[in-house]
């Protein structure tokens, strides 16, 4: 040991979610804050070109982020509102069409850059008194009688009364503490790129559905450019990644229904393979889950980032309850708030993404003619559509 620095809260993870709950705590309480990093925080958002990773954020979060005086910042550089949503069959005629005056609202929802929402969380961060400290391995936590403990592989120690863990997807506090978790493979990959269309997207984001996988068109601020997801199983999605520009540009057209007429130029392609995951517990004495590091979810709905920050505001709310009523703020049992509304609604929009995820993957012929007739019911149905709007928001 050399030494050791102590703290109220620990965040370990400093993507969008561990910034947020640092970010949020500092605002609402008088917490000694430290985030730590395996990576060095490096940003490469520029208003010259589009990042490739982006983010629909849910007007939910947009009041969240407005909550942390950065909304302005984000708007001011480039946040891209899309006011409707087109979603059909690829193999029916069934579809709905989502437009945001249905629930009186001027957006649907925003797409923003991740590299862009991370930089302005990071920059807010720096004019608080919270430690950044990247980067760093960490090798060990542990349960001390009035704190935990986080030992870094060049012998550093660090303390604090909370852990928060934000690492993502691949949780090293999850795997260390051996928290348990039911995973599988959705078996499909996601491709990501920028590309540009013939025709304007008039801010309407298109999602059409195949029994291969989900296609996402995101609306970009330029009239002509989209960000696209395109969830494929992982044969065919391994094709599209193979392809020449040329050809894979041609299937991205048909596989919109040349919605937006001719792809004219797209950028480097990205994957990344889809897994569900959900710990059992999202808590321990001292310890907490939050974002991909408690669940990661298809990104068909885009709702990762938008639950991690649900996850956030729950959780700083039940601290600050805590700090109030003079309880010890990282107990089990204060805790356990946080856990018990978070985990039913995590559970929910992951049981939603599965039934939907495997309602369009089917080939039989009935469920195929159910689901057109049922998009198209929808459809017709105000008070539906306006019920699933808010249900994603
Ligand atoms: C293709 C795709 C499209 C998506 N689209 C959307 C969308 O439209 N809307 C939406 O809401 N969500 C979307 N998501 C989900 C979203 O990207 C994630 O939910 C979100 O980025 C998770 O944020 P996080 O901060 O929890 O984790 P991450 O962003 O993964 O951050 C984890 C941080 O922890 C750090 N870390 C990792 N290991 C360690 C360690 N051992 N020690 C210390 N630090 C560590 C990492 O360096 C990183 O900084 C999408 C996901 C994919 C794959």
């Amino acid at each position: 040991m050399t030494f050791l620095n102590a703290y109220d809260v620990i965040v370990i993870g400093s993507g969008t979610v561990g910034l947020s709950v640092a970010l949020a705590l500092s605002q609402k309480t008088a917490l000694r804050i430290a985030i730590l990093d395996i990576k060095k925080p490096v940003y490469h958002w520029s208003s010259e070109n589009y990042s490739t990773r982006v983010s629909a954020i849910s007007l939910a979060s947009k009041k969240f982020l407005q909550t942390l005086s950065i909304w302005k910042t984000l708007a001011e550089k480039r946040v891209s509102p899309y006011r409707k949503m087109q979603v059909w069959d690829g193999e029916g005629d069934g579809s709905i069409d989502f437009d945001c005056e249905e629930i009186a609202e001027t957006a649907l929802g925003y797409i923003i850059e991740d590299d862009l929402l991370r930089s302005v969380l990071f920059d807010k961060i720096q004019q608080t008194n919270i430690q950044i400290i990247a980067p760093i391995t960490l090798k060990d936590l542990f349960d001390r009688e009035n704190h935990m403990e986080c030992v870094s592989d060049d012998g550093k120690n660090f303390s604090a009364k909370l852990v928060i863990a934000a690492d993502g997807a691949r949780s090293w506090v999850r795997d260390y503490r051996r928290i348990l978790m039911k995973t599988w493979s959705y078996h499909h990959i996601a491709i990501v790129a920028t590309v540009k269309t013939e025709l304007p997207h008039q801010q309407i984001a298109y999602q059409c559905f195949s029994a291969a996988g989900p296609l996402a068109f995101l609306p970009l601020q330029d009239p002509c450019t989209s960000s696209i997801v395109w969830s494929q199983i992982s044969s065919k999605a391994e094709k599209l990644l193979m392809m020449t520009d040329e050809d894979f540009k041609l299937s991205l057209a048909n596989a919109l229904h040349h919605r937006l007429g001719k792809i004219l130029s797209v950028s480097p392609r990205f994957s990344f393979p889809l897994q569900m995951r959900h710990v059992k517990n999202y808590v321990q004495p001292r310890l907490a889950l939050i974002g991909d590091a408690a669940h990661t979810l298809h990104p068909l709905a885009g709702q990762g980032v938008n639950l991690g920050l649900a996850d956030v505001d729950k959780l700083v709310n039940v601290i600050v309850e805590a700090i109030r009523k003079k309880q010890d703020f990282s107990s089990v049992q204060v805790l356990r708030r946080y856990e018990r509304f978070r985990k039913a609604e995590n559970f929910t929009m992951l049981a939603m993404m599965d039934v939907l995820k495997n309602l369009f993957a089917t080939e039989m012929a009935v469920i195929k003619q159910l689901r057109n007739k049922g998009l198209s019911f929808v459809n017709q149905c105000h008070i539906l559509k306006k019920f699933l709007i808010n249900s994603a928001n």
